[in-house]
């Protein structure tokens, strides 16, 4: 299999080659060059998500260097639960947990299996990879817990001072050893600026081997894809119907995996996108022209986007609108009705949002038919990683997984930067 960008400007690269170089040379992002197909039975011995994820990611990394590895790989990744749980006793109502990994959110899938394949693929490199990442708050964590330890990989980590949660921060600083972590005295923009300098600046890319693990990352939608394919296959067996997924979104790396999942033959009907209060693509969706923005400040801040990246891929496989119309449906969701929804279903229910997955409750409750068929509402982040915004609304505590417990107890490692190149240089380079 080849992957080809979607500006089309470049030649087809294989599976290492697009994971290793992100983005495609043209500015485009890596998309398959045709889809395998899969049909009832081809799964039928597959019970695990490992087991799913093999055979799903296998067509796709046919004929590449890693192709052998791909059982190990995601074994090595995927090595916590994904529970499939109903909620409350609300029939057809069920929640997909994606927050059961080490730094407790779905980000961990993509970056586990990024980190096993690029590990993998620089074993005899003779420099250090210098991995990059601006963070607004959850990437830059799974990024620096995937790549932890990893020989022959270096992580630099920037996040703007003041402008992530406290447990976010932890989160982001609690690593050490090869993972530096930069705590820029300026916002995300001037994070995300500073690594694009980074990455043009002559010295740095002489001296040392640059990549970025960012979101449109190829090896972070194959994984995404392989939860989706596992969830479906597991629901449409248990419960003899196609299951439908509402997915809390941003740059659509999340659901994008999941339209991937479907057009690749796996039992999926519908798909629906719940964003915050940033509203292009639900905007464009109603058939309005696309119009990008600046992204404004949410209570589920890994939404907050503007601009979303993988809009490109979705453009790129439905290029006629009416296509994209019938494939995907989209809700926004404010603030007040993400705590209302979190006060709501802890109620009702029982059950504790993060900021994100009340986006995706809202959109359910808000479905005229949504009787008609199940839904799975997908669950992007433990709630305990938002608490100061759950916990005075559900009034009580909420329960830190064993895993975040560890990781905010450990002792704290960063590096105050301006917010400059030359300052980020300086460090890179000591
Ligand atoms: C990143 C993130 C999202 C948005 O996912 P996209 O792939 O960017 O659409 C939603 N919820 C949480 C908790 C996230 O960390």
């Amino acid at each position: 299999m080849q992957f080809v960008s979607t500006r089309g400007r470049t030649p087809a690269v294989s599976f290492s080659q697009a994971v290793l170089g992100g983005l495609a040379p043209d500015g485009g992002l890596y998309v398959p060059e045709q889809w395998p197909i899969f049909r009832e039975g081809d799964f039928a011995d597959c019970t695990s998500l490992p087991e799913v994820a093999e055979r799903f990611i296998a067509p796709f990394a046919a004929g590449d260097a890693l192709a052998a590895q791909i059982p190990q790989i995601v074994r090595e990744a995927f090595d916590f639960p994904v529970p499939l749980v109903p909620v409350g006793s609300a029939p057809g109502f069920h929640v997909l947990e994606l927050f059961h990994g080490p730094t407790a959110a779905f980000k961990d899938f993509g970056a586990r299996f990024l980190a096993a394949c690029i590990t993998r693929l620089r074993e005899s490199a003779a420099k250090p990879l210098e991995i990059l990442v601006a963070t607004s708050g959850d990437t830059g964590g799974a990024v620096a817990a995937a790549f932890h330890r990893k020989p022959g990989i270096r992580v630099a980590v920037l996040y703007p001072a003041g402008l992530v949660s406290p447990s976010q921060e932890r989160q982001l600083t609690c690593w050490g050893d090869n993972v530096r972590s930069f705590r820029v005295r300026g916002t995300f923009d001037d994070c995300q600026r500073m690594v694009k300098e980074a990455f043009a600046d002559e010295t740095l890319r002489a001296r040392l081997d640059l990549s970025s693990a960012n979101s449109i990352n190829l090896g972070r939608l194959l994984p995404q894809a392989s939860y989706y394919a596992h969830a479906s296959l597991d629901f449409e067996r248990r419960h003899g119907r196609l299951p439908s997924f509402i997915i809390p979104s941003g740059n659509l790396g999340n659901s994008l995996a999941c339209i991937w999942a479907r057009r690749c033959g796996l039992p999926i009907d519908r798909i629906h996108l719940a964003s915050n209060a940033n509203r292009p693509v639900v905007e464009f969706l109603a058939g309005e022209p696309w119009q990008p923005r600046a992204s404004v400040a949410t209570l589920a801040s890994a939404m907050d986007v503007g601009n979303p990246s993988n809009m490109e891929r979705l453009n790129h496989l439905y290029p006629h609108f009416a296509e994209l119309a019938g494939a995907v449906t989209a809700t926004s969701v404010d603030d007040d009705t993400i705590r209302h929804r979190i006060r709501e279903d802890h109620a009702a229910h029982g059950v504790t949002w993060c900021p994100h997955t009340a986006t995706a409750a809202e959109a359910w409750h808000r479905l005229p038919d949504r009787a008609d068929r199940p839904w799975i509402v997908v669950s992007t982040a433990h709630p305990a990683k938002f608490r100061e915004i759950v916990e005075p609304l559900v009034g009580e505590a909420v329960a830190v997984p064993a895993s975040l417990a560890r990781l905010e107890a450990l002792a704290t490692h960063r590096v105050e930067l301006e917010p400059q190149l030359a300052a980020l240089r300086r460090e890179l380079l000591s």
